[in-house]
């Protein structure tokens, strides 16, 4: 059997079409559009992609984007003052701080994502929304987790009952997608690198969800038949080509649905930045 495609192209173009939608509705009821300000230090020119991507699509969506350059000098005490300020500002509802930041100096990224009003937390990292998720109450959620949950749901598979495994542990992806799926009433495994017997844990599951950085670690053989596969690893091989950390051309003749790798889960990532930011628009007034 081959598995049908997840098409996160095109999911993503649809969440920001009804994200568009969102935020025209708030500038109607509210005079002004959700703001969006993206905090990016030094010149890391893959950080730099990602901002000015993030910039264009708010602006795409009827989001008030605005990007914050600062040099890779910047000093903790100077990035703390701007998102002091714009934690203070009232048309900021999303504050993000593009990482990683730069070594060298005394930047510390858990006491800048500490430093972001929860409310226009719109990365979904503050301790404050992270246990939000753990206690399955409502707050700002992690992005790309996010993305992996929309994707499950256009399989219009229910996920109650089901077995998944999310193979990686960090706190950016692996483990929001594993609370995300015990609040859907999945039945959970977290695997990491200590993980003994990974394949044999992988051949129980039903869901999918691989978040190593590993290039095509995950074979089609692992798999039990018909398992739904998500795969958020991107890995840039030596001819420059991207793949993820799932083994897509064995692994999609068995799934029942796969993720490609690119445009699966790496579009959705910047949709839902956007929903988030219009969900904290409306969530403060
Ligand atoms: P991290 O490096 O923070 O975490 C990787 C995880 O994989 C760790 O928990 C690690 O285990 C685990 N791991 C490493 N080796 C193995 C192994 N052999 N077997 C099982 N588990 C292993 O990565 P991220 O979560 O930030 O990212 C993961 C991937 O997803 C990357 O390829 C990244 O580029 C991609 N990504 C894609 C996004 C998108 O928008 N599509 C967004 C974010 C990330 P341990 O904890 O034991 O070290």
């Amino acid at each position: 059997m081959s598995a049908e495609v997840l098409n996160g192209r095109a999911v993503a173009k649809a969440v920001r079409a009804e994200v568009a939608a969102d935020a025209a509705r708030y500038l109607e009821q509210h005079g002004r559009q959700p703001g969006l300000d993206v905090v990016l230090v030094g010149e890391d020119p893959a950080s730099q992609v990602y901002v000015r991507n993030k910039e264009k699509a708010a602006g795409k969506a009827g989001i008030r984007g605005a990007l914050h350059r600062l040099p890779a000098s910047t000093t903790q005490a100077e990035l703390l003052a701007l998102l002091d300020r714009l934690n203070a500002d009232d048309a900021v509802d999303g504050i993000l701080v593009q990482l990683p930041l730069p070594g060298g100096g005394d930047l510390d990224e858990l006491a800048t994502t500490d430093a972001i009003d929860p409310a226009k937390d719109v990365d979904g990292l503050h301790p404050m929304n992270a246990g939000r998720l753990l206690g399955g109450r409502p707050g700002l959620q992690p992005c790309t987790p996010r993305g992996c949950m929309r994707l499950l749901a256009e399989t219009g598979v229910p996920l109650q009952g089901k077995r998944a495994i999310v193979i990686g542990r960090s706190n950016l992806v692996g483990k929001p997608v594993a609370q995300m799926l015990l609040q859907a009433n999945c039945t959970v495994t977290m695997a990491h690198s200590r993980t003994v017997d990974l394949a044999e844990r992988v051949r129980e599951s039903d869901v999918v969800i691989a978040a190593v950085g590993r290039p095509k670690m995950v074979k089609g053989d692992w798999l039990k038949d018909d398992a739904i596969v998500i795969d958020v690893g991107i890995n840039r091989l030596d001819d420059g080509s991207l793949c993820g950390d799932v083994d897509y051309a064995s692994a999609s003749e068995r799934a029942s649905w796969i993720t490609p790798v690119p445009r699966g889960v790496g579009p959705m990532t910047i949709a839902m930045l956007l929903q988030n930011t219009v969900d904290a628009a409306f969530a403060r007034v």
